[in-house]
């Protein structure tokens, strides 16, 4: 039978929900039944597309350009990925910190009338005459996509006229998929395409692949890196501040792991089918279970289950006094969960450390991943809500309105204008992973459940722009149910 080619769109795959609320008990259980449907929403606040996360996986490489081929708007999510690259910079001991190069073509009307070519060749001929990159990605977008502009045919034809840097294009049009992970999926399937390009190399003992996305702090990098020497493993630590030649080095390794469990996953089987790299594909490490599982995960697959068992446990004896100090702190509070698929569950088991208890859960998607974790969580917590919503900050603040959670743990803008303490999951700039990290963390959600004045100030001077009635109507009133 011929081989089937994953299209980079997560919603190809079965058993993948978007939009939907309910709670962890009733989820779980209408799962396993197969129940789930894939619903819609009839009201939407926007959504985080995929394009935005091709760029954001690969915006911090070295000798590379970004061209997104798109109106300008599309970029304007790139503010993020940008203040983490200028952060990562200043952390890694950069003292001139640089933008990206990123240039947008700047399809406009005309360009939807008469094709977008002429703006993508004059981008690609001014990166190579400003930059002389080694590699330049070129990012598709709903626009390029709807016109119909062959990116791949254009490319090609540049690349003959351009033999010294390597163009590589990306599909990554926003309409593709609602599952903003299908972007970091369309990145790696051009990086295996257009750099790999199938070539087996000589395998590198102890080299580990470790796959990290751009919010991944620099103490995170240390921390995870410092854990896999231990094992006594060499890291190669990619895409995140990583260049052409470490990509190029991905097939040498002996095994591959990833820090996020959406970020990588599909391109890891991959790496099995093509190279035969084994990997392990466990959970996020934030937390002292998923730090363990995560751990005993890759030195599974390197054969290091004796040795890592002796450092989980000296590790344990190292925190776990001083996680009972945080406990102290914080045991009983409830907590509403807010971030991606990875570190939204990874913080619900984290919370478990200290005690806490979870009354709401926000997060992307659901799927089998998922499930593993909610039958988890369910076990642990006591029944709560949950939101599968990529953004929809509307339903967010009903819900935190709502539920009156003494902690938020997530992307913090809505909750701390209703004077809630919040602490920030997808902190790029400070630890949060492993076992030094969690100890941050929980300190840090400590110390803001027991200064909570900034938050109330906030709330008493900032309106949010909803009216009094929407506090009191149903959360998912806007979410349809049978959609395909
Ligand atoms: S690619 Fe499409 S969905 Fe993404 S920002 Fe541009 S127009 Fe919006």
């Amino acid at each position: 039978m011929a081989k089937v080619t994953y299209s980079g769109v997560r919603e190809s795959k079965p058993g993948r929900v978007n939009d939907l609320g309910s709670t962890g008990k009733e989820v779980e259980e209408n799962f396993r039944k197969g129940c789930l449907k894939r619903a819609d929403r009839s009201f939407a606040q926007g959504l985080q597309c995929q394009q935005i996360n091709s760029l954001a996986a690969l915006m911090s490489l070295e000798d590379a350009v970004f061209i997104s081929h798109s109106p300008q708007g599309c970029v304007g999510c790139a503010i993020m990925a940008i203040d983490m690259y200028r952060v990562g910079q200043i952390h890694r001991g950069v003292r001139n910190v640089k933008n990206p190069r990123l240039i947008v073509t700047n399809l406009d009307q005309k360009s939807v009338v008469f094709g977008g070519e002429p703006k993508l060749r004059e981008a690609v001929e001014k990166a190579i005459d400003r930059y002389s990159p080694k590699l330049i990605f070129v990012f598709t977008s709903c626009a390029s996509g709807i016109i119909g502009d062959d990116v791949d045919a254009i490319c090609d034809s540049l690349q003959k006229d351009y033999p010294d840097t390597l163009l590589v294009p990306i599909h990554c049009e926003g309409f593709k998929s609602k599952i903003c992970a299908s972007g970091f999926d369309a990145a790696f399937i051009s990086i295996n395409k257009y750099i790999l390009k199938h070539q087996k190399i000589e395998k590198e003992e102890g080299l580990i692949n470790l796959f990290a996305p751009t919010t991944v702090s620099y103490a995170d990098q240390k921390e995870m890196e410092r854990m896999l020497k231990l094992l006594g493993a060499k890291v190669n630590y990619i895409p995140f501040y990583s260049s052409l030649e470490k990509i190029r080095k991905i097939p040498a390794a002996q095994a591959s792991t990833s820090i996020c469990k959406v970020f990588a996953d599909e391109f890891m089987k991959t790496l099995e089918e093509d190279y035969d790299i084994p990997y392990s594909h466990t959970v996020m490490p934030i937390g002292i279970r998923n730090t363990d599982k995560w751990y005993r995960g890759i030195a599974k697959v390197i054969g290091k289950e004796k040795e890592v068992e002796e450092i989980i446990a000296r590790e344990h004896e190292r925190i776990e006094p001083l996680v009972k100090k945080i406990r102290d702190r914080l045991q009983g509070k409830r907590v509403f969960i807010c971030g991606g698929t990875g570190r939204s569950f990874a913080a619900a088991a984290l919370i478990d450390d200290f005690g806490m208890e979870l009354i709401g859960l926000e997060t992307p998607t659901y799927d089998d991943d998922a499930q593993i974790d909610i039958e988890y969580l369910n076990g642990i917590h006591k029944d709560f809500v949950i939101d599968i919503a990529n953004m929809q900050p509307f339903e967010q603040v009903n819900l935190v309105n709502r539920l009156k959670p003494d902690a938020f743990i997530g992307v913090p803008e809505w909750a701390a204008k209703l004077g809630v303490p919040t602490t920030h999951v997808l902190d790029g700039k400070r630890p949060t992973m492993g076992y030094d990290g969690l100890l941050f963390l929980g300190n840090k959600i400590a110390d803001q459940l027991e200064n909570p004045g900034f938050n109330k100030k906030l709330a008493a001077h900032s309106k949010l722009p909803y009216k009094d009635s929407w506090y009191e109507q149903n959360p998912f009133k806007y979410i349809t149910e049978g959609g395909n």
